[in-house]
C-alpha cells in the first residue's frame, strides 16, 4: 500500500517535541497548566486553532495531531496549510503516529490467514499473531457461529439488518449491476479500539512528553481542547481521570458546525475537507462516494484493505469482517444513495468529524 503520512515542519525537522516547542515559542514547555489542542484536522478542531490565531480564544500551548496514516490527501494538504498558519502565531503543531492503521489491519489479517492455513495443513503453527487495534468492523451471522466476543449492536443499529423481503426490492441501483444485499441474521461490530490506540493515547502521551512526565497526574492536569459543536453536544465526555480536563471552546461560544463554516467564510478561509480514516466504518455512503470520486487510487487501496480483512484479524473468531455497514465488499457497495454518518454514536471529537 502506498504510504500516506502527514508532512509538517515537526515531521520534517526530526526534532523532539520539546526541541520543536522551544524553536517555535522560544520557551520551555510548561511543567503544569499545559493546554493542548487535540487536533483532528477536520472542520471543528481546525476552527479552534484558527480562532486562537485570531485571538478569539486563548491560545493553546500546542496543537497535537495523531496520524493513523489513513487520512485523505486533501486532509494531509490542509494540515500543511494549517501548520504554517499555527506556526506564524507561535503555536507548534506536533504530529505523532504509532504507525499505519490500514497497514496493521492487513498485517494482522495476513498472519491470521497463514496461521489458519498452517493449522489446516496439520502443521505446527509458527506464524506469530499480529495484533491490531481495529475500527468497529462489521461482521455477520455471529450467533449462528457461536461467537460471543464481538459486541452485538442489534437494536442500536437496526438499520443495518437487511430483511430478506425488502432486499430484493430495495437494492437501489437503476442499472441493476450491483449484488443484492446479503441476508443477515445478526449483524454486529467488533469493539472500537482504533480511536483510543491511534488518536487519544498518542495525543496524551505527546502532551506528557512535552511536560517531561511519563504519567498523568491530577496534581498537574492537562487541558485538552476538543472540537465539538452545539449540534453534537452529546459527544462531550467527562475524562475518567482527574489528570485530564476536557474543554469545549466551540460549545462555550455556542457555535454549531454551520457557525464554524460561516466563521471560516467570514475570515476568508476555504472550506476544510472532512477528516477521518479513509476506511472508517462510520462513514456515510456520500462521504465514501466523494472519496472514490476525488481519489480513486486511494479508494481502491481502501477496498484492498477491506478484501484483506474478510477472513478475520488476530483475536477475532468471527468470520466475514467488512468496512461497510452493509456487510458487503466495499467495492461492490452502491454508494450513490445516502445514509447517515454513524460518528454521532460515539466520537469524542478526535477523529476529525
Ligand atoms: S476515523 Fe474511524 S477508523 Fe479512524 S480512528 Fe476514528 S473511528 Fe477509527
Amino acid at each position: 500500500m502506498k504510504e500516506r503520512k502527514a508532512v509538517t515542519w515537526f515531521t520534517e525537522l526530526g526534532l523532539s517535541s520539546v526541541e520543536f516547542y522551544r524553536l517555535v515559542t522560544g520557551e520551555d514547555p510548561p511543567k503544569s497548566g499545559l493546554q493542548i489542542l487535540s487536533l483532528g484536522a477536520g472542520l471543528q478542531s481546525s476552527v479552534i486553532g484558527l480562532m486562537a490565531c485570531h485571538g478569539e480564544i486563548e491560545k493553546p500551548h500546542a496543537a497535537i495531531f495523531a496520524d493513523p496514516q489513513w487520512e485523505s490527501a486533501a486532509t494531509y494538504e490542509w494540515l500543511t496549510v494549517l501548520d504554517e498558519i499555527l506556526l506564524k502565531h507561535g503555536i507548534p503543531l506536533i504530529v505523532v503516529s504509532i504507525g499505519s492503521l490500514p497497514g496493521a489491519l492487513v498485517s494482522s489479517a495476513r498472519a491470521e490467514r497463514e496461521r489458519r492455513a498452517q493449522e489446516g495443513r496439520g502443521e505446527d503453527v509458527t506464524t506469530e499473531r499480529v495484533w491490531a487495534a481495529p475500527p468497529p468492523l462489521y461482521t455477520v451471522s455471529l450467533r449462528e457461529r457461536g461467537c460471543k466476543w464481538p459486541k452485538q449492536i442489534e437494536g442500536q443499529l437496526t438499520l443495518l439488518d437487511v430483511p430478506a423481503a425488502d432486499a430484493a426490492d430495495d437494492s437501489g441501483d437503476p442499472n441493476g449491476k450491483i449484488r443484492k444485499p446479503m441476508m443477515i441474521d445478526v449483524l454486529g461490530t467488533l469493539g472500537r479500539n482504533c480511536t483510543r490506540t491511534y488518536k487519544i493515547e498518542p495525543i496524551q502521551r505527546a502532551a506528557l512528553q512535552l511536560m517531561g512526565f511519563k504519567r498523568a497526574s491530577p496534581r498537574r492536569p492537562v487541558t485538552q481542547l476538543l472540537g465539538i459543536t452545539t449540534d453534537e453536544a452529546g459527544r462531550m465526555r467527562k475524562p475518567k481521570s482527574k489528570a485530564w480536563i476536557n474543554s469545549y471552546p466551540l460549545i462555550d461560544k455556542g457555535m454549531s458546525r454551520g457557525d464554524c463554516a460561516a466563521w471560516l467564510d467570514h475570515h476568508g478561509y476555504k472550506p476544510i475537507p472532512k477528516s477521518s480514516c479513509l476506511g472508517c466504518p462510520f462513514k456515510s455512503n456520500r462521504s465514501l462516494a466523494e472519496d472514490r470520486r476525488e481519489d480513486p487510487e486511494a479508494f481502491e487501496a481502501t477496498c484492498q484493505v477491506d478484501d484483506e480483512i474478510r477472513e478475520g484479524i488476530a483475536g477475532t473468531k468471527a468470520q466475514g469482517l467488512y468496512l461497510h455497514r452493509s456487510a458487503r465488499p466495499l467495492r461492490d457497495v452502491y454508494l450513490d444513495d445516502n445514509n447517515e454518518s454513524l460518528f454521532d454514536i460515539d466520537c469524542q471529537g478526535v477523529c476529525g468529524v
